[in-house]
């Protein structure tokens, strides 16, 4: 008996993974034009059995979904931690160690039968909040969206035109990693005074505690400040906010972008919005900052999401 209501087509669905240190999800989204989740599923990335596991992990979870939906996938998103190096195709700087070195995009095209697009988890999230998160909602028109993750690390995703901006060798948005301040010390990733070793949540817990003697979530700092009673709680705010400021004011001298979204644990602090734009102007070759700062409205979601639209 035919249904009345029209069906969901494999051609225009939009398939994506999000692989994690911890857990993978899948998701298939009706079209680009209209993201209803037909499927949605998470199984385990059990990394510490290594490679060939995780590759079939996600063989399970895009079975898992084909049959929940009824239809196999033409194309597929994949978003990951880490950078595939566009001209050897390997992937790096992935803290899911056993992935860097293997050219995870053409092992997952072939274990899965179907072309498949890699990008980092960064660039995800810049893309769902772009496509269906709250860009659409406050900049309807947005041509070009800087999605910022502060949180245990400092990132960043570019959008231009509805479409991730890799790059030629990859790192197109990585803005954590640009030099703000040698007080920051040495970055994990080999380099000095990096914006992620002065304003990421674990930076400024450690500005706190090297001042203080004491250990004290940013949370807590941030309280703390609020209620002033904890002056090395202030100055470390001070410290977050005039950091932020800067690096932010040398983003949009170049970009000036439509939009920017902050994700990530240190995204959630409220001052960033309402005092944050006052520190901003004061490095900007602008007498005044008024682009959108957004709070991000998809959540933990917008990995899965972001990997989905690739393909869309
Ligand atoms: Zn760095």
């Amino acid at each position: 008996m035919a249904s009345k209501k029209q069906k969901p087509v494999a051609a225009t669905a939009l398939w994506g993974i999000d692989l994690g240190g911890t857990k993978i999800e899948g998701v298939v989204l009706e079209s680009a034009a209209n993201p209803l989740i037909l499927a949605r599923l998470r199984l385990p990335t059990e990394a510490v059995k290594g490679y060939q596991h995780i590759l079939g992990q996600i063989r399970l979870v895009i079975e898992q979904l084909q049959a929940e939906v009824g239809f196999a996938p033409l194309e597929i998103g994949v978003g990951t931690p880490g950078t595939r190096d566009p001209n050897s195709g390997l992937q790096k700087n992935s803290n899911t160690i056993c992935l860097n070195g293997h050219d995870l995009q053409a092992d997952l095209s072939s274990i899965l039968g179907v072309p498949t697009k890699l990008a980092n988890d960064a660039n995800c999230f810049a893309l769902a909040e772009d496509r269906m998160g709250i860009v659409p909602d406050v900049v309807p028109n947005a041509k070009l969206t800087f999605g910022i993750i502060m949180g245990t690390g400092v990132g960043g995703g570019l959008v231009m035109n509805g479409q991730v901006w890799n790059g030629g060798h990859g790192i197109g948005g990585e803005w954590g990693h640009n030099f703000l301040d040698e007080s920051g010390g040495p970055c994990y990733c080999g380099l000095t005074g990096c914006i992620e070793t002065v304003i990421s949540g674990p930076s400024l817990e450690r500005y706190y505690r090297e001042l203080s003697g004491k250990a004290k979530s940013l949370a807590n700092i941030v309280k703390d400040h609020e209620a002033g009673h904890d002056r090395i709680a202030t100055k470390t705010v001070e410290r977050l906010l005039v950091n932020f400021g800067k690096a932010v004011a040398s983003l949009v001298n170049i970009l000036d972008p439509d939009a920017l979204v902050i994700g990530g644990g240190v995204g959630n602090i409220d001052l960033l919005y309402t005092e944050g734009p006052k520190y901003i102007v004061q490095h900007l070759f602008n007498n005044e900052f008024n682009t959108p700062l957004l709070k991000p409205k998809l959540g933990d979601s917008a990995g899965v999401f972001g990997a989905a639209y690739l393909v869309g």
